[in-house]
């Protein structure tokens, strides 16, 4: 039997990192997971568990997502970094160039969010769906847009978290919590929003309170701009605030309400609980889509 080609997957949170060496989600090797810390620590102790691996010629590629805000660009001379970040000591540092300085193969980078669409496109809920989108809503709020098999980079990776949504400030006098925006999607709707509004995490809330309403129509409000400016064939929501159990078919029924059957598509009329859905591979999405950004990138 031939054995299958191995690479190594990095997701690169800005809360764990996870480490992985894989063919695909059905043949995983050796996994890691530990706190991100400095970036001193952090990414010496990616670099040791893989060493072995590339000293054994076990792999010669290594994939990489990242959280950010990060430079993709790579004309750019600071391709690879992590741009200004509230995270401790992680702002202008070289990810990229600190990778490859220490293990000497070959990289391929993005952003958390564009590889944890491109795992969900190659082996989750999103395969045979060409374009489909991949939000994620917990400490922050990001989408990749998976393309023809390929992230959206454009002049910058997309920063979907960032859109201006419609802001009822009686039902919701809370300013915003962006640091550039105040009160733009993330500003709103991610964790921290939600934690600065009400005085406790979002975990710790009833999934009864009132308070998820307001929330499931800024989502709402997001995807349909999302639909009408991209057009996914579908949409994948992650992260913590969606784990909460009214929180999808309540943002369901609100992008129907608010498209207003604007969009006459059986999927979105009558299936949206096909159109808008939960990922598959859950928290493996971002490791396993690092395996599937290095596999597809010398195509
Ligand atoms: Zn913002």
């Amino acid at each position: 039997m031939q054995m299958k080609k191995l690479y190594g997957g990095i997701e690169a949170g800005g809360t764990k990192f996870v480490c992985v060496i894989a063919s695909g989600p059905s043949h995983i090797v050796d996994e890691i997971r530990f706190k991100t810390t400095t970036p001193d620590e952090t990414l010496g102790r990616a670099i040791k568990f893989f060493q072995p691996f590339i000293s054994s010629g076990q792999i010669n590629t290594i994939g990489v997502g990242c959280f950010g805000p990060l430079d993709v660009t790579p004309e750019s001379p600071t391709y690879g970094f992590i741009a200004a970040t509230p995270k401790p000591g992680w702002s202008n540092t070289n990810v990229l160039g600190i990778l490859r300085g220490a293990l000497g193969i070959k990289i391929a980078f993005d952003t958390d969010v564009n590889v944890a669409g491109l795992g969900e496109y190659k082996w989750g809920v999103s395969q045979g769906y060409d374009p489909s989108l991949y939000l994620t809503i917990g400490t922050g709020i990001g989408g990749g847009y998976i393309k023809e098999g390929r992230p959206l980079v454009g002049l910058l990776s997309p920063e979907m978290g960032h859109l201006r949504i419609p802001h009822d400030r009686e039902l919701d006098p809370f300013q915003g919590a962006c640091p550039y925006h105040g009160d733009c999607f993330e500003g709103l709707a991610a964790g921290p929003a939600v934690e600065a509004r009400l005085g406790q995490r979002g975990e710790t809330l009833p999934d009864d309170h009132p308070f998820w309403d307001v929330e499931a129509g800024y989502i709402a409000s997001a995807l349909v701009n999302y639909v009408l400016s991209l057009a996914p064939q579908r949409i994948i929501i992650g992260g913590g605030v969606m784990q909460k159990s009214s929180m999808f078919p309540t943002v369901r029924t609100k992008v129907q309400e608010l498209l207003n059957n604007y969009i006459n598509h059986d999927v979105v009329l009558n299936k949206i609980d096909e159109y808008i859905v939960p990922p598959a591979l859950g928290g493996r999405a971002g490791m396993l889509g690092a395996i599937a950004l290095i596999m597809d990138s010398g195509k």
